[in-house]
């Protein structure tokens, strides 16, 4: 069978996580969630009080910061790692949240981040998720998916899996946050949020998840047989 990419991309807790990672599962594919790279860059910068408005400092900051995936045994989840420690609950906490999308508009940390991307989405065969997989790192992917949900939906998902960590915050709050961050996330200069013109736009403020699951899995299956179809025939 041929490989295809699957990019996801949306506003901030719209869901495109737990999506993907099952759509991933079902189609065997490996699942790179890209906001975790953002925020594994934030907690570097914050740990080592880097400043977003220092070029050199960012740009030798960069070179400091290597980050990994490893599959976790216990959750069967890809966990980050920022230089060999594994940040997977630290980067999902509210001070991470607050301060990701400044530090995400620096073109210099995107242009770090999508030369990665890139490299490990060169074999096809992936499933990624972020703001900008299907307009600027793979532009040429085989199916897009933009995802979005009603603001306060969101919120309320967001707060659930915030509650499930132990941490407790306001709805107001996290509304505040997302809202901020999909202001700054789709009026940035560098590669803002947008939907490809060739995405898939979905709604999923009224759908379960198995629906949203299953409605990705066969879009990739269509495109999966139009790529086997254009190898086979060159149709297309
Ligand atoms: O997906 P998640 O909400 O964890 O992403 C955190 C932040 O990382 C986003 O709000 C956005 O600012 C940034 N991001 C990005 N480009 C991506 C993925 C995430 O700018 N491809």
């Amino acid at each position: 069978m041929p490989k295809i990419i699957v990019a996801i991309d949306g506003y901030s807790s719209c869901g495109k996580s737990t999506t993907a990672k099952l759509v991933a599962k079902q189609l065997n594919y490996p699942y790179i969630d890209t906001g975790s790279m953002y925020r594994a860059v934030t907690l570097y910068f914050i740990q080592n009080h880097i400043s977003v408005s220092n070029p050199k400092e960012v740009e030798s900051a960069l070179g400091n910061i290597h980050i990994t995936f490893r599959l976790h045994g216990e959750s069967g989840k890809n966990h980050t790692y920022l230089n060999g420690l594994n940040v997977e609950e630290e980067i999902r906490k509210m001070y991470i949240s607050d301060k990701v999308s400044e530090v995400s508009a620096v073109a210099s940390v995107r242009h770090a981040l999508v030369a990665q991307q890139q490299r490990m989405g060169k074999q096809k065969g992936i499933v990624m998720d972020g703001r900008d997989i299907g307009t600027v790192v793979f532009p040429q992917a085989e199916l897009k998916i933009f995802m979005t949900a009603d603001p306060t939906i969101r919120a309320q998902r967001r707060q659930l899996e915030l509650m499930e960590k132990g941490e407790l915050v306001g709805i107001e709050k996290i509304l505040e946050n997302l809202r901020y961050r999909d202001e700054v996330d789709t009026t940035r200069a560098e590669s803002p949020l947008k939907q490809a013109e060739d995405a898939v736009y979905i709604d999923n403020s009224l759908m379960t998840l198995d629906e949203q699951v299953d409605m990705v899995v066969r879009l990739a299956d269509e495109q999966i047989g139009l790529t086997l179809r254009k190898r086979n025939f060159g149709e297309g």
